[in-house]
């Protein structure tokens, strides 16, 4: 079933989930309420996880049964948790159109840590990755981004502790970057969730304009750069948006990041058995980030039905890394969580369940 039939949202009543406080300001003036209200219900959604009107009690009951008849707080369903023998829990959530997606919680890594979707699918098609074979069904609006996190806090009890977010979910976020950026706005507001955005992690393949974009922005995440090759061709094979923005220009845009002190640049690079694994990938590897104030992860695959490469031996990867600390860089191998619920990297993939309501009406017809 679609998440919300529900006669407010049909009849198109504002949705204050997809609102920022200013947002939420004007809508209450739209109805003739004093703007400050808005402050109040920001603070009842986004701190204290309470989205029926009828329980904001430091609102007047007049006030509460009229948003409650002109707006609505829209809020991803959760329809499936599944939790993994180490911790990393899963979330399947159904989004108003009937689109699912998944989240996943990382405990203790050493903070915990939202892992979270900007896209239903995505369109970079990465070779390795699951959520590529679905290609981009459509942008996650920044309510359904922000959402996320709102619900994995209240699900998890975590609302009132520090969190990381990593945007390392289904989708590439520079590919849904007013969305995107919006909803970290939402997230950052002191009224609410108040994450600052130097827990915010975002990892992107690198879509050149949006990432000298971002490079601009006030409220600035940390960068994840998805390199995972060191020659044009290799990485046009891998990540085939590559052909657009190639290495040597995101590498240039990474040189040019702005950096607060003490930060770097992570570069992820997933390692392919016999295909970008040898030391002269590592050396080259080096040679290209050289200049760079980076830290790189390395990312052995996670194997999945569906996808061609391997991952290398154990052997490979600690050889491959330690070729970069003996050249001074900064590096660490990724943990695989999750992998026995299909929470891990690049294997969010939500099958079977990514037909709008009217195609399912359809089908059972
Ligand atoms: N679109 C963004 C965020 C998505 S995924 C990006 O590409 O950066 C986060 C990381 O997981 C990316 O570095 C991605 O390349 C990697 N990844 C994808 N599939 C993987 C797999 N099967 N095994 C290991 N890492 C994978």
């Amino acid at each position: 079933m679609p998440n919300v039939p529900n006669s407010l949202a049909a009849r198109g009543a504002p949705d204050l989930g997809e609102m920022d406080l200013a947002e939420m300001e004007a809508a209450l003036q739209q109805r003739s309420h004093p703007a400050f209200h808005a402050r109040q219900i920001y603070s009842w959604i986004y701190a204290k996880g309470v989205t029926d009107f009828d329980q904001m009690t430091d609102l007047s009951r007049a006030l509460r049964a009229d948003l409650a008849q002109h707006l609505r707080i829209g809020s991803p369903k959760v329809v499936q948790r599944e939790t993994s023998t180490d911790g990393t829990t899963k979330f399947l959530l159904e989004l108003e159109d009937g689109r699912r997606i998944e989240s996943v919680f990382i405990p203790d890594t050493p903070a915990q840590t939202f892992c979270v979707s900007t896209q239903v699918g995505c369109a970079m098609k990465c070779g390795f990755c699951l959520t590529g074979k679905m290609g981009l069904i459509r942008n996650l609006s920044a309510g359904e981004i922000a959402g996320q996190v709102r619900v994995l806090a209240s699900e998890l009890g975590l609302r009132t502790a520090k969190f990381n977010i990593v945007l390392m979910g289904m989708g590439e976020p520079l590919h849904n970057y007013d969305n995107t950026m919006k909803a970290l706005r939402m997230l950052n507001d002191e009224r609410g969730l108040a994450v600052s955005p130097r827990r915010v992690t975002l990892s992107t393949v690198g879509v050149l304009p949006a990432l000298e974009r971002l490079a601009t922005e006030p409220l600035m995440p940390n960068l994840a750069i998805s390199l995972h090759a060191t020659t044009e061709d290799q990485r046009d094979a891998l990540v085939p948006v590559n052909r657009k923005y190639g290495l040597q220009d995101i590498l240039e845009a990474a040189r040019k990041f702005p950096l607060k002190r003490r930060n770097r640049i992570t570069f992820e690079y997933v390692l392919l058995r016999g295909v970008n694994d040898t030391p002269e990938d590592a050396r080259r590897l080096v040679r290209l980030l050289g200049n760079i104030r980076c830290k790189v992860n390395l990312i052995p695959l996670n194997e999945a039905a569906g996808i061609s490469f391997e991952r290398p031996p154990d052997a490979r990867i600690d050889k491959f890394a330690e070729i970069l600390a003996n050249a001074g860089l900064r590096v660490s191998v990724r943990k695989s969580r999750g992998r026995d619920i299909r929470a891990a990297c690049g294997q969010l993939i939500v099958e079977g369940a990514q037909k709008s309501p009217a195609q399912r009406a359809a089908a059972l017809l």
